[in-house]
């Protein structure tokens, strides 16, 4: 892993193509992911983006934004306000293109010191994003961020195996993440697991009944067709994630499984479909 300590020239990126209707801004801490060789790295649409690999190979690579709670500090009023200029929230998708609890947070902090100073200066809505059980190291930080703001946090579990054949493992556990869920829910805190993208599910009643009894809000269920950046889900075609999920179950690799768990998942908890749900759509 090649880690490069590097000052960012911005830290909230104004939304655009997907992303406009889930949020106002995105925030990355991080660029590259270190859980980019985990499972959730092969099909990672990420790696696809040259403008940010910059020729380096997904995973093998992390640059820490060293200023990034500065430069939150310094622009979060300017960005507030184009945001409500133009009547939308300013809503903060953490992250869209790395993973905040990734394991270079646990060196760095970065993660950490961005929502501190979201503590003072609080979005309308942050919407956490993680694979990873790490977020419990800052749950103090979250009870007091989900008083001052619309706090979401999203903690991805594609499906309920722990490894498809021929992927690596998670970076997480499923238990872990469960788990995690669980810890953070009881807390009163808003959690919602992503199913996506969604993998073969082996009893999709238990996963969902299960899910339903950590105290979870909702699920999105997001299919990588239509939910990865492309409608026909070209970029993941391009990897080795579809045949893995095929070896599994045949049909999966098509949309109408997307419908037919989605139907399930809605006898248990509300579900918000692909960027719908993203952006905090849900129903039952
Ligand atoms: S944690 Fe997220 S950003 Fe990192 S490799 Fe996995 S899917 Fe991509």
């Amino acid at each position: 892993m090649q880690t490069n300590l590097l000052p960012s020239k911005n830290i909230l990126t104004r939304s655009s193509g997907y992303l406009k209707e889930i949020c106002s801004h995105s925030l990355n801490p991080y660029s590259g992911c270190g859980f980019g060789l985990s499972s959730c790295g092969v099909g990672c649409y990420v790696r696809f983006n040259p403008w940010l690999t910059r020729g380096r190979k997904w995973g093998e690579f992390v640059d820490i934004k060293i200023n990034a709670e500065q430069l939150y500090r310094q622009t979060v009023t300017r960005e507030k306000n184009w945001a409500h200029k133009r009547a939308i929230p300013f809503t903060v998708f953490m992250s869209s293109s790395t993973d905040p609890w990734q394991p270079a947070e646990k060196k760095y902090r970065i993660t950490r010191a961005i929502l501190q100073a979201m503590q003072d200066e609080p979005p309308d809505t942050l919407i956490l994003q993680t694979h990873s059980a790490n977020i419990l190291d800052d749950q103090e930080t979250l009870q007091e961020l989900s008083q001052r703001c619309n706090l979401r946090i999203h903690i991805s579990i594609e499906g309920d195996r722990n490894r498809l054949p021929g992927l690596p493992p998670p970076p997480s556990s499923i238990e872990q993440r469960i788990s995690a869920l669980e810890k953070l829910s009881t807390q009163g805190l808003k959690t919602i697991v992503c199913l996506s993208p969604l993998y073969p599910l082996n009893n999709p009643h238990l996963f969902f009944q299960r899910l339903e009894s950590t105290g979870v809000t909702a699920v999105i269920i997001d299919h990588f067709i239509e939910g990865d950046g492309t409608t026909s889900g070209s970029r993941t075609l391009k990897t080795h994630l579809p045949f893995a999920m095929s070896q599994v179950q045949e049909d999966c690799v098509h949309l109408p499984y997307r419908d037919q768990i989605i139907d399930i998942a809605r006898g248990y908890l509300p579900v918000g479909v692909s960027a719908q749900g993203f952006a905090g759509h849900f129903s039952q």
